[in-house]
């Protein structure tokens, strides 16, 4: 199995972490089945840590211990930030920690919930951070991550993340296109080229005090300025609280009620929105925005019409209003195929795969034109890495000796569509040596493992001595020529039921010459006590698997083979049963 790298979107407002599974990128949920945890961290007067949810929730309670957009402080120097809401030290700490511990609180949060769900640790990821971040913000993110116990092993652009995660780099080469990024703090637009598989970034611009919360902020002071709002603070985080609702029911809905209830102990808010009231006063933060991406793209030098793609990420782009704005801005609709507040993690992920070799690179796509594998017992293919694999990849599988005291045993590697090993072609082969050991006992690892080059290791390793052999293949993995390929296909496909039969029938025979001989030395010893309405039954089992391998029929004797091992299925487990009480008999007296 490839080791796991995660993917982490470390986010202003909200954070999510990923990885490649079966090949496909996934966000994995917490135990609320969140797959995104907003950025805030507690540390309450009870001396509790929280992150997330709990830790935004007590937001309200106690304002003053809950760290969130700490991002904002990530490698800033002191001076940097203004407009903070907690109070800061002279280094920009904050409630004593430094921003990267607040942070690592965060990541080691996503480390926990992706170690739950995958089941085992997890110590490597890719982190993504603004495409306008500087070197001491990008060190500081990968230092966050080390406090969190994470190897760092790459700081990704969050704009390349979303193009890798709306499939851009699938692109033809030398493709443009812009990433319109509008969250809960934060906006920046970035245009892209892809250049041999990689993205540049040609020009951002953006606004790090830019966000949804002014939206929130504009539409708590709008609701409280009439009907006896006067009294009600509109900064209260329960009022922002409940403006952001407000502004989220309103991206699907033409109108909601904005309500808070008991502001004074007794006395209740209420005011109707609607969707136009909320585009006017989002109107000029859109604006804003509109302003920067024309900035950036005359930076780039790329005028909207040469652009092939437009692309939303974060949670602000639900906004209608917004998705016009931007199709206006660029004369094209932005594609909203990806959920805006889960691309970039997902980015983060692929990139994750991609370099663990749980993903192979879409862009380099190159795939093996045939199955690759070993010969097994009774002379069959056994594929290791079908045909179509995109590379690089790997697969292993463990094997076992034949025969009692063998010594050694030979890997022939195979690449072919045929079941039987005779009928493909051999591309190399080896001994590797073992410890003589009883029929079955000894175990060697094969892998087979093709680069992004297309060449092929195979390599033969003996568990009990840990010896490795290798054997490398140069470049035959991928290099064979398309004729030799489409004839080799077709002939797999003229023979497919010949061969499934004669796959069938050794698998079959195989099984039957490991059963014949154990069925036999327990009728002969009469053990297990075995009585004679079930002897009766198994030699008549026999019988038929003898008859069938004689006629040579697959399905005959594979249908014979499964009737017997099931007729001394009883016999079998009292001869384990028996065998263990002696067992512990044995250990008891000694
Ligand atoms: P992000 O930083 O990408 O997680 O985005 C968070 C911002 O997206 C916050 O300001 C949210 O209020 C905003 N947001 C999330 N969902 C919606 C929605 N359905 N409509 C409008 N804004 C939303």
């Amino acid at each position: 199995m490839a080791e796991t790298i995660v993917g982490i979107d470390l986010g202003t407002t909200n954070s999510a972490i990923g990885v490649v599974d079966s090949g496909f990128p996934i966000l994995l949920a917490n135990e609320d089945g969140r797959r995104v945890i907003p950025s805030a961290v507690a540390y309450g007067r009870d001396g509790e840590l929280r992150v997330g949810e709990a830790a935004r929730r007590l937001r309200a309670l106690q304002p003053d211990r809950v760290v969130t957009s700490v991002k904002r402080l990530m490698g800033r120097r002191p001076g940097e930030v203004d407009d903070y809401p907690l109070p800061l030290g002279d280094d920009l700490s904050v409630l004593g920690r430094s921003p990267e511990e607040v942070s690592a609180e965060i990541l080691r949060e996503l480390r926990r919930i992706a170690e739950w769900r995958l089941g085992h640790a997890v110590e490597k990821a890719v982190i993504t951070v603004p495409a306008y971040f500087h070197e001491a913000q990008r060190a500081a993110t990968k230092r966050a991550g080390e406090l969190a116990g994470l190897e760092v092993v790459r700081i990704l652009n969050e704009p390349t993340a979303a193009a890798l995660a709306y499939g851009l780099d699938r692109l033809d080469e030398r493709s443009r296109v812009a990433v319109y990024d509008f969250g809960g703090g934060t906006f920046d637009l970035s245009v892209l080229e892809l250049a041999e598989g990689v993205f540049q970034v040609l020009a951002t611009r953006g606004d790090t005090a830019l966000g949804g919360d002014d939206i929130d902020r504009a539409l708590a002071a709008w609701c409280l300025a009439r009907d006896g709002g006067a009294g009600i603070d509109p900064g209260d985080p329960r009022v922002l609280e409940e403006a952001e609702r407000v502004k989220r029911v309103l991206s699907a809905e033409e109108s909601a009620t904005f309500r808070v209830p008991f502001y004074d102990g007794s006395r209740s808010f209420e005011r109707e929105v609607r969707r136009a009231d909320l585009e006017r006063l989002a109107a000029p933060v859109i604006e804003r925005t509109i302003r920067c991406c024309r900035q950036a793209m005359s930076d780039a030098g790329v005028a909207p019409a040469e652009l092939d793609a437009v692309v939303l990420v974060g949670g602000s782009t639900r906004i209608p209003a917004v998705r016009v704005a931007v199709a206006a801005c660029f004369g094209r609709e932005p594609d909203v195929s990806q959920h805006p507040d889960e691309a970039v993690a997902l980015g983060a992920a692929i990139q994750a795969g991609v370099m663990s070799g749980a993903m192979s690179r879409l862009v380099l796509l190159d795939v093996t034109p045939l199955s690759l594998g070993v010969e097994t017992f009774g002379g069959l293919m056994n594929v290791l890495i079908p045909r179509n694999s995109t590379i690089p990849c790997k697969a292993g599988e463990m094997f076992t000796n034949a025969a009692d005291g063998q010594r050694g045993m030979r890997i022939r590697v195979l690449q072919g569509e045929r079941e039987m090993a005779r009928d493909n072609w051999e591309l190399g082969k080896f001994e590797v040596g073992f410890e003589p050991a009883p029929k079955g006992k000894a175990r060697v690892g094969v892998q087979f493992r093709i680069d992004e080059n297309g060449m092929l290791e195979v390599l033969a390793r003996d568990t009990a001595t840990g010896r490795d052999s290798v054997l490398e293949i140069r470049e035959v993995a991928v290099a064979v020529d398309d004729e030799a390929v489409e004839a080799m296909v077709s002939e797999s496909v003229e023979h497919a039921f010949e061969d499934m039969a004669e796959r069938v029938f050794t698998e079959a025979k195989l099984k039957a010459e490991e059963l014949l001989p154990a069925v036999a030395a327990v009728l002969e010893e009469g053990g297990g006590g075995v009585a004679a309405d079930e002897r009766e039954e198994i030699e008549a089992a026999v019988d038929a698997v003898e008859a069938a391998l004689a006629a040579g029929e697959a399905n005959r004797l594979k249908s014979a083979v499964q009737v017997l091992d099931q007729a001394t299925e009883g016999v079998a487990a009292r001869m384990v049963e028996r065998a263990m009480e002696q067992a512990l008999a044995r250990k008891l007296e000694g």
